[in-house]
């Protein structure tokens, strides 16, 4: 008898995601507890694996489906990021721009039809307003050498002919409420989401159209036969195909070991605020990304659970995936720092929420895509923009699991695979070490 492929390594993240925690409803979770048969089987419930599901049902309504998650929906990162659906690439401001303008178009185009269709299910599904609308954001910038990126960014915005507003220090106070930012830039393409309400909004809407068992983890994968079988602890489904939408968790299931990178991410959100406090906020809502992406991330957000402000920054290492919550504790105190910086008046404001969250990077930049085996696809590893990009990823793997090498599909087949690590621990030493200059660079903005 063939050994079974076991999953060694099962999601865990650290704290509690005020994203998840300010919603007013929970539904109970179902979970598998039998033997299930079905044409598709996704593992995983994040964008990726919720927008491959979307994407099946609408080109093989008659099809059986069924989608697996480790935990509830939401409780992952897709339900733990700072919700900005980005479609503009990170990093337009780099000296070597020249040679990328090409990808960067494309980049831009993949990034806006994973907007537009994850607006189209928001529309649909009758999704609130808060939970997904494409708003825009702005790159602040403090600093000398943040409003100078901030420019070359502008002047490679006017070189692709993208939209664009440059913002004063007095636009960044009367946005903000802040005197913290000197400039910034606003684009009108991002799609800003309360992650938490989107992702639920999204599973919800797929109705009786895919069968959904949350608190069921696959705990292994194998084929018997000519099928995929994956066995949860109580239950288990047997699938023509199955697609891993399981972000770096891919890895955990014996594929594209040594490949990725697993990053840890934190953010805060503060309680409640009064309307007094509010009043020292600026506008109702906005969001705001650094001009360095290793500082700091903040965004206003008003609706269910009140007006809030959540902050992101910090990153480590953690190539097994997990983190203590000693170390969430001591993130959590910059996260205390960056808020009172911005708002000296407000720093008795308690952050009531402090969470970290698992990013997936690959060292050049691509995803984990494709058919690993017959019947067995990946849309996995979305590095930066993984909002965006999980939703692309898993409308494309939707295509190539039913109807073959589509446009879409054979875009991001076209990318290169995943380069391999160096080898352990060089890994580890070069990018904490990349890690700690990238935040020391970063300082003035955290
Ligand atoms: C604090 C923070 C802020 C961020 N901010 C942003 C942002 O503003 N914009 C942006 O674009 N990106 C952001 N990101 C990154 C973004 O959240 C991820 O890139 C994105 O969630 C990846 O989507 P995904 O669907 O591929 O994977 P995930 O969202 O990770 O979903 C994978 C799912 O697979 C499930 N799974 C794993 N193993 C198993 C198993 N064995 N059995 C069953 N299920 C399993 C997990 O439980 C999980 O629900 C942020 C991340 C963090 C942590």
């Amino acid at each position: 008898m063939k050994a079974l492929a076991k999953v060694t390594n099962l999601p865990m993240d650290t704290g509690v995601s005020g994203w998840d925690a300010i919603l007013s409803e929970h539904a109970p979770a179902i979970t598998l507890e039998e033997n299930q048969l079905c044409d598709f089987l996704i593992i995983g419930a994040g964008f990726a694996g919720l927008s491959a599901v979307r994407r099946l049902a609408q080109l093989k309504p008659a099809a059986r489906i069924i989608i697996l998650d480790a935990k509830r929906v939401a409780e992952g990162p897709a339900g733990r990021n700072s919700g900005f659906m980005i479609d503009l690439p990170h990093d337009l401001a780099s000296s070597d721009y020249a040679t990328t303008h090409e990808n960067d178009l494309k980049q831009i185009r993949l990034n806006r039809s994973a907007i537009a269709f994850a607006q189209s299910a928001a529309e649909e599904y009758g999704l609130a307003k808060e939970a997904f609308a494409i708003s825009g954001k702005v790159n602040g910038a403090v600093g000398k050498k943040a409003v100078s990126h901030n420019h070359t960014y502008a002047k490679h915005l006017d070189e692709l002919n993208e939209p664009f507003k440059m913002l004063d220090s007095d636009a960044m106070k009367a946005l903000t409420g802040s005197g913290f930012y000197q400039s910034g830039i606003y684009t009108p393409g991002t799609a800003m989401l309360q992650p938490a309400l989107y992702v639920k909004g999204l599973a919800q809407g797929l109705g009786n159209r895919a069968s959904l068992f949350e608190n069921s983890p696959v705990i292994s994968l194998n084929k018997e036969n000519q099928n995929w079988v994956a066995k949860t602890p109580k239950g288990s489904v047997s699938a023509q195909k199955v697609i891993l939408a399981t972000n770096g968790h891919i890895e955990s299931f014996g594929h594209f070991k040594r490949k990725l990178l697993h990053v840890i991410l934190y953010a805060s959100m503060t309680r409640e605020l009064s309307a007094d406090e509010t009043h020292l906020t600026g506008e109702k809502t906005w969001g705001i990304t650094p001009s360095d992406p290793a500082a700091t991330t903040m965004r206003k957000i008003s609706g269910t659970g009140g007006t809030r402000i959540i902050t992101r920054n910090r990153m480590s290492y953690a190539p097994d995936m997990k983190i203590t919550n000693a170390r969430l504790a001591q993130m959590g105190e910059t996260h205390i720092t960056s808020f009172a910086k911005r708002y000296p008046e407000l720093s008795h404001v308690e952050q009531e929420y402090l969470w970290s969250g698992r990013l997936c990077l690959s060292r050049n930049g691509v995803s984990a895509f494709g058919e690993l085996e017959e019947g067995l696809y990946s849309a996995c590893c979305q590095n930066g923009l993984g909002a965006a990009r999980g939703t692309l990823s898993g409308m494309a793997i939707a295509e190539l699991a039913s109807e073959g090498e589509t446009e879409l599909a054979r875009e991001i087949l076209s990318e290169e695979n995943p380069q391999k690590l160096p080898i352990a621990p060089l890994d580890a030493i070069g990018v904490r070490a990349f890690m700690k200059w990238s935040e020391h660079k970063a300082r003035h903005e955290l």
